[in-house]
């Protein structure tokens, strides 16, 4: 038994699937299990001892989690994997190029919305960390469908890390305006004068 969140989250390894317990009320329900784990083991027909009230098996809920979720950390080649199994069990296969795209525009308008929602709070004292959230949900829900035309195109994981950072790079070698002569409300451009091609 190897704890990875120590606040929601351990992990138990048995031969058949990894078990991914979620645990509200965490350090009383572990010990609870690795007490009654240590006691029995399993029970005398072979099952397993199972979890605890309050703890949710969460390989149960969601067969598809192949590793624990660390929050805050990211392989994006193995996410991008997942994301791609998922996408193409539960939505098809093809491009769906214009039905992403379609969805895209339908999360910019919910971006513009929460940005609204936001600023309107802001203005009148009452924003707070749940408006934030509501906007970087949208923008997730972008980056999301993003990802999903990416892997569309056939592009491997590989290929689609291989291809961000390239651009990433390609942007911080490009000449950008001052942005505090720049419109807020415009896209800022980089400066075109010294390449011929364009994106
Ligand atoms: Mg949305």
């Amino acid at each position: 038994m190897s704890k990875r969140n120590e606040k929601a989250l351990f992990h138990i390894q048995d031969n058949d699937c990894p078990m991914y317990v979620a645990a509200p009320d965490y350090p009383t329900a572990l010990r609870l299990w690795e007490a009654e784990m240590r006691a029995h083991g399993e029970y005398a027909d072979g099952e397993p001892v199972p979890p605890p009230y309050g703890i949710t098996r969460i390989c149960e809920a969601s067969e598809f989690l192949p590793e624990p979720w660390d929050p805050t950390s990211l392989d994006l080649v193995e996410h991008l994997r997942r994301q791609s199994q998922f996408s193409l069990r539960t939505f098809g296969p093809g491009t769906r190029t214009v039905g992403i795209a379609d969805h895209i525009e339908k999360e910019l308008r919910e971006v513009r919305e929460a940005a609204s929602t936001a600023a309107n709070a802001e203005l009148s004292g009452a924003l707070d960390r749940s408006h934030r959230d509501d906007l970087l949900t949208e923008w997730i829900d972008v980056a999301i469908l993003a990802f999903d035309g990416a892997w569309r195109t056939g592009a491997s994981p590989e290929e689609i890390v291989l291809a961000l950072k390239a651009k990433q790079a390609k942007n911080e070698a490009r000449k950008w305006p001052d942005w505090r002569s720049a419109d807020p409300n415009r896209a800022i451009e980089h400066d075109r004068t010294a390449e011929g091609g364009v994106s």
